[in-house]
């Protein structure tokens, strides 16, 4: 069967995402400030613009992409009143039986393995930093979906930063001996747009 469907490039669903986030108010320093508190306990050298780094990766993988655009858009229609009844009315009020966020954004974190997970559980159950003042906005914002999606990518983050220490264990370097552009090494691949 021939499939003609265009194919959007991979470049205009990165900056998609990453417009996204910043719409709804969600800076990827916010989001690697929790990547910090996660990870620092465990690694030593570790910076901010490592986590950031580390979020910037995870940024690319269209998993995470797709979920993103997915929630941050029906939080949006749901702000303009623009879904259908009962939908409408059960996003807006983030009812507690509604688990199709949560669900979303767990999906998008199986990529990153076994760590991910039991991070995004911690995340999901805490809520800390940003996740936490998404979760308790008050007036018309509707951030039902964009809380979850943020403790994914905190997780998936994470998830990173862990696998990559045992990476330079093996090579005898911890993150103090690595600059943030190091983080994760396929970011350094020669002529890579990004
Ligand atoms: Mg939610």
């Amino acid at each position: 069967m021939h499939d003609d469907t265009k194919v959007i490039p991979s470049q205009v669903v990165t900056e998609a995402t990453k417009a996204a986030l910043l719409r709804r108010g969600v800076t990827l320093e916010a989001i690697a400030e929790i990547v910090y508190e996660m990870q620092s306990p465990y690694n030593k050298g570790l910076t901010l613009e490592h986590c950031i780094e580390s979020i910037e990766g995870v940024l690319r993988k269209r998993e995470l992409q797709h979920a993103i655009l997915v929630g941050i858009e029906l939080d949006e229609l749901a702000e303009q009143g623009k879904l259908s009844t009962p939908l409408q009315e059960i996003v807006e009020s983030d009812e507690g039986l509604f688990g199709v966020d949560e669900t979303i954004a767990l999906g998008a974190v199986f990529t990153y393995g076994s760590i991910a997970v039991t991070t995004f559980g911690h995340l999901d159950k805490n809520k800390t930093g940003i996740i936490k003042e998404l979760d308790t906005v008050k007036g018309k914002a509707i951030h039902t979906f964009l809380d979850d999606l943020v403790a994914s990518i905190a997780a998936c983050a994470s998830s990173r930063i862990a696998h990559r220490t045992r990476d330079l264990q093996e090579m005898g370097e911890t993150f103090e001996d690595i600059t943030p552009d190091e983080t994760m090494p396929e970011t350094k691949v020669k002529g890579a747009k990004i």
